[in-house]
């Protein structure tokens, strides 16, 4: 019979058992609530074909719900602390776990070596402290994930949901909308975690686009035009785009009017088409 993994009793016991601490630093809230984990996993659309990448496995909970629905699980944890424990929660077939900071993995390459012929997913309940760098990680590269299912803070959902004009309308919210189509599934109390975080989580659903959004010269330079517009939130974009290329005003306003754009314009109020007109622009000029 299979272990009811999301019982406080079954993973306190477990838990002590391995001697395992809790760490703040590394975001370690696991999920105590088999439907909270049910939803996430059918959120992910997995099926027998499906291979799973999930960054921090932790306890397990929402592994074994993954390694019950794919064909293959690999699992990231960076805190090896946790593989005496994952000797008693995780004894399945179809599960790899490697111990290593998801941010110094060669997604790739991973893909390549364990997921061939396979679909590949990738789900995760993200850890707080480090969400925006793991997530910029996978969309700014092309990896072959067909689609991404994490659960993050309720307020970086926003973000990642966020649309042009709004408050929460940043970076990331560009970097989501030019690779993918988003749906936040649902809102999750945070009752549901052992420990309690302080705020609200949601699970966000990312279904990654066959082809970018829109098509532009040279990828790198879009996402440092973003960075750029957004590095001082309530400065124009000429401001922000002659210190992130350190050139002279003169040269962006130059670049700005050949696209019609405001350089009075402020970044959080520019479309992702917009600020794809401003990277042709800007590869351009500077050939
Ligand atoms: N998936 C489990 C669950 O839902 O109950 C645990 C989620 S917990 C919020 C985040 C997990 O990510 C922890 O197990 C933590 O140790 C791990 N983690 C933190 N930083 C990581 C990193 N850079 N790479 C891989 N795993 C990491």
């Amino acid at each position: 019979d299979e272990m009811k993994l999301y019982s406080p009793r079954v993973m306190k016991e477990i838990l002590e058992k391995y001697g395992f601490k809790f760490s703040k630093g590394l975001g370690q809230n696991f999920l105590i609530d088999g439907n909270i984990i049910n939803k996430i996993v059918e959120a992910a659309d997995i099926d027998e074909n499906s291979g799973v990448i999930e960054i921090g496995p932790g306890f397990g909970t929402l592994t074994q719900g993954l390694c019950k629905k794919a064909k293959k699980v690999v699992a990231i944890e960076i805190d090896k602390s946790l593989k005496g424990v994952h000797k008693e929660t995780l004894k399945y077939d179809n599960i790899k776990i490697v111990y290593e900071d998801f941010m110094k993995i060669d997604v790739d390459k991973l893909i390549e070596e364990e997921f061939a012929g396979m679909d590949v997913k990738l789900v995760a309940n993200l850890p707080y402290y480090i969400t925006t760098p793991i997530i910029m990680k996978i969309l700014e590269d092309k990896y072959k994930i067909s689609r991404i299912v994490v659960m993050v803070q309720k307020e970086v959902a926003n973000r990642l949901n966020a649309k042009p004009g709004t408050k929460e309308y940043s970076a990331i919210s560009l970097a989501v909308q030019y690779r993918a189509n988003t749906n936040v599934t649902m809102i999750v109390p945070s009752s549901v975690f052992m420990p309690r975080p302080k705020v609200d989580s949601a699970v966000i659903a990312l279904d990654i686009l066959k082809e970018p959004r829109i098509n532009i010269i040279d990828e790198k330079m879009l996402f440092e035009v973003i960075r750029g517009s957004f590095n001082q939130r309530r400065k124009t974009i000429l401001n922000g785009l002659s210190n992130k290329f350190d050139c002279s005003k003169e040269t962006i306003k130059e670049v700005l009017q050949n696209v019609n754009i405001d350089p009075g314009i402020r970044g959080e109020n520019l479309t992702i088409e917009e600020f794809g007109k401003i990277s042709d622009e800007m590869s351009r000029f500077f050939e």
